[in-house]
């Protein structure tokens, strides 16, 4: 070290960050990551991603984007074509949506940072239904929002927990977030909870996050009502969703907002001043993935369906009592009260990777995907059922 070097802390970093905490599930991926750079075989049911190629039309529209010399920046909201084949999408949703009212992000989770950023002022009140998928947190958070929390445990639908929910929000709430299908439980919420909410939400005149990334991956007669398709909700929801999931994009980064112009003016200025926009030649594969894949998104949510009923029978069959997903590629193992140590035992000892329930706000239960192969899941639980873990 030269005399110039200090031996203080050379980031005075800021007091923001300084409120959230690295992902929690990272000591998993970290031991994942360890374990196989040892050669051992581990069965990873951590990671929230469909193990399906983009399908290939998608992939073609891309590569078609790059050579027609798609590389330039787009308007920061998006290439108009695109914001018409999501405002498209969106009514057949029954959302009243126009392109002006869609701003095109690099993912859905930029789309839910710049609705954060747009509406939490520090101090304001943003309410959460646990087991919430980890990012809202530490967004609202970094906004210098605080959290008020609504336990859906064990049942994880929203009808049961609408009188909490009642309770929880106040005239001094500025945002509810609500994910259907939801990351981490899979569960599908009834029209008539999300009338509740509604009913709420228009009482205390709150804004509403309806994060809907997974609404196209449902099972047998389930079908995920959008939030802004209900009169009273409209005009107080910002609808989020993106292309990784139900298209398998999730390296892409493609996802979007949609709210009033009013509200997009406003997100538009973090949008321009932040990301300029999303990437060009992507957008132009979103549009063909929004208006040329049904067969095949329809393909991978049938494999899903077929794991998510491998998932539920194993488990029932070793009477396990587990809530069954309804949607999303979830589920949530009722575990030890120590899920941290219950989830380190199962990378360590069983190599299988799963997520502690803590990071979602669901102590004694472990997340898992089962965005894996059929053999993949029966080799996962046959490890944890040998390793007396289940
Ligand atoms: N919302 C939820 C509930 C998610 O699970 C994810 C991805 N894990 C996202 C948003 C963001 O996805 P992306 O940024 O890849 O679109």
């Amino acid at each position: 070290m030269s005399d110039a070097e200090s031996t203080t802390e050379p980031w005075e970093t800021s007091e923001r960050l300084g409120r959230v905490e690295p992902s929690a599930t990272l000591a998993i991926g970290n031991a994942a990551a360890a374990l196989e750079a040892d050669g051992v075989d581990v069965v990873d049911l951590s990671v929230g991603e469909p193990d399906f190629p983009t399908p290939a039309n998608v992939v073609e529209a891309g590569k078609d984007a790059l050579d027609a010399g798609h590389t330039g920046y787009t308007s920061s909201n998006g290439v108009p074509e695109l914001k018409r084949a999501i405002a498209e999408k969106l009514r057949g949703d029954g959302i009243d949506a126009s392109p002006e009212e869609v701003i095109v992000t690099p993912g859905g989770k930029q789309a839910l940072y710049e609705t954060v950023q747009t509406l939490v002022d520090p101090g304001d009140e943003v309410v959460l239904l646990d087991p919430a998928w980890v990012s809202y947190e530490a967004m609202v958070k970094l906004a210098g929002g605080e959290l008020t929390r609504v336990d859906t445990a064990p049942s994880f639908q929203l009808e049961p927990a609408l009188d909490d929910l009642r309770e929880a929000v106040t005239d001094d709430t500025d945002l509810v977030f609500v994910n259907t299908p939801s990351n981490p439980t899979g569960a599908v919420y009834t029209d008539a909870a999300l009338e509740g909410v509604r009913d709420i939400a228009v009482e205390h005149d709150v804004a509403v996050v309806a994060d809907e990334i997974y609404g196209q991956i449902t099972y047998g007669d389930v079908e995920q009502t959008s939030l802004a398709s209900l009169a009273g909700l409209a005009e107080r929801t910002v609808t989020i969703n993106g292309f990784s999931k139900a298209y398998s994009m999730t390296g892409w980064r493609l996802g979007y907002l949609h709210a009033d112009e009013a509200f997009v003016g406003e997100a538009g200025k973090l949008h321009s001043h932040s990301v300029s926009c999303a990437t060009n030649f992507v957008q132009r594969a979103g549009i063909e993935a929004l208006r040329e894949t049904d067969d095949t998104v329809q393909e991978m949510v049938d494999a899903f369906e077929t794991r998510r009923d491998l998932v539920v029978d194993t488990l029932a069959d070793a009477g396990v009592d587990v809530s069954v997903p309804d949607g999303a590629f979830y589920a949530m193992l009722p575990v030890d009260d120590d899920d941290q140590a219950w989830a380190e035992e199962a990378i360590e000892e069983a190599h299988v990777a799963t997520v502690p329930g803590n990071a979602f706000g669901a102590p004694g239960y472990a997340r898992i995907s089962y965005a894996a192969s059929e053999d993949r899941l029966r080799e996962a639980f046959d490890r944890l059922f040998d390793h007396g873990l289940l």
